[in-house]
């Protein structure tokens, strides 16, 4: 029989499980429920009761480790509480999120342990045998993988499942002991970007795209670009949405051609772009090319604003397109 181990960290508030680890509880928990398997919920925490508390209904064994040094992610300590965590469990399957903690330490892990490991899968099923699937060849062949050798751990990406919520319950957590060798590296706090200066926000509902038209002469004769930067960075702050573009605005600024300064090709959706998750798109001044839409795969409810009534996103490829002006209608989004 499987014994699985979901490992799960908190966030950066110290107490709560990040998202992504909740998504992994719950799609641990409906494989354990399909299998008949026993499920063992490991947390790393500066103190994990919070945690613990939260997933307590998922499973009856919770394991932690904790303490100052697992605060802040690092791959000497993450990867001896990941080792300690599955040492302890016995698992046979382990599951964790791809979060950018335990993507850095999971294949370590893995080999200490002298097991398997799989990323990006994107779901698991299994009756009598484990069934992962992934995508392969930028999101156009789903396969679907097994395996013998044990353990496996499974690195979930984030936004494939809802996550896991229940009524916080008492816990009894067994806290599991980790012998820390010394560590080089001194975590002295955090440099990030002001909110409105990161523009790819995986977790947000809605992603905006922006596409090559932005920057084009319009039906005035003029450029106006720089009103397209602040409309649609003004957007973006009331919104939360993420920023997506088309390749043909992300390549212009090596073309000589006007270009928006906060997109870079990291922005870039489609064929050789990113394919994000979120509940709903719309995209802007973009003609909807096969190469382009590629990347909105995983975008449930697609909507787009061109003034080309015969653009691609009107064939077919978007739920619903308003035939009008970006400008004014972004102009007019409270
Ligand atoms: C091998 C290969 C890989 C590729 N990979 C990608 C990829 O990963 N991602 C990608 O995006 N592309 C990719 N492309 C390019 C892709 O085929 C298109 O050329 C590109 O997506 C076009 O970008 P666009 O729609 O923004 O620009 P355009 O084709 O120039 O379209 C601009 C649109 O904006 C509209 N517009 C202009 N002004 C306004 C306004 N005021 N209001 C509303 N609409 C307006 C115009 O009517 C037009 O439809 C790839 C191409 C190849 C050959």
């Amino acid at each position: 029989m499987e014994s699985i181990l979901v490992l799960t960290h908190a966030d950066e508030t110290g107490a709560n499980l990040t998202r992504s680890s909740l998504e992994t509880v719950s799609a641990a928990q409906q494989l354990a429920a399909s299998m008949n398997a026993t499920l063992t919920v490991g947390i790393v925490a500066v103190d994990a009761a919070a945690a613990a508390s939260a997933v307590a209904s998922a499973s009856s064994r919770i394991l932690a480790v904790s303490g100052e040094a697992f605060i802040h992610a690092r791959y000497a300590t993450d990867a001896a509480a990941c080792e300690a965590l599955c040492r302890a469990a016995q698992a046979t399957l382990v599951l964790a999120p791809s979060s950018s903690r335990f993507v850095r330490v999971a294949a370590g892990v893995a080999h200490r342990l002298n097991g398997v490991i799989d990323t990006h899968i994107t779901s698991v099923a299994g009756a009598d045998s484990v069934q992962a699937s992934r995508w392969f060849y930028r999101q156009r062949v789903e396969a679907v993988l097994s395996r013998e050798k044990r353990p496996w751990f499974l690195l979930l990406d984030a936004g494939t499942c809802a996550p896991f919520a229940a009524e916080p319950l008492p816990a009894s957590v067994e806290q599991v002991a980790v012998e820390l060798a010394v560590t080089r590296t001194a975590v002295t706090g955090f440099r990030t970007p002001a909110q409105d200066a990161q523009t790819i926000r995986p977790d947000a509902n809605v992603l905006f795209v922006a596409g090559a038209g932005w920057t084009k002469k319009q039906p005035d004769g003029q450029v106006r670009a720089a009103e397209a930067g602040d409309l649609i960075l003004n957007f973006l702050r009331k919104s939360g949405a993420s920023l997506g573009s088309s390749k043909s605005l992300v390549d212009q600024g090596g073309d000589g051609q006007p270009v928006l300064p906060f997109l870079t090709h990291m922005n870039q959706i489609g064929q050789t772009g990113a394919t994000p998750r979120h509940a709903k798109g719309l995209s802007t001044c973009c003609h909807g090319e096969e190469p382009h839409v590629v990347g909105w795969r995983f975008i449930n409810e697609r909507r787009a604003i061109s003034l080309d009534p015969n653009c691609g996103w009107t064939r077919g490829k978007a739920d619903v397109v308003y035939i009008a002006d970006a400008f004014k209608v972004v102009a007019n989004l409270r």
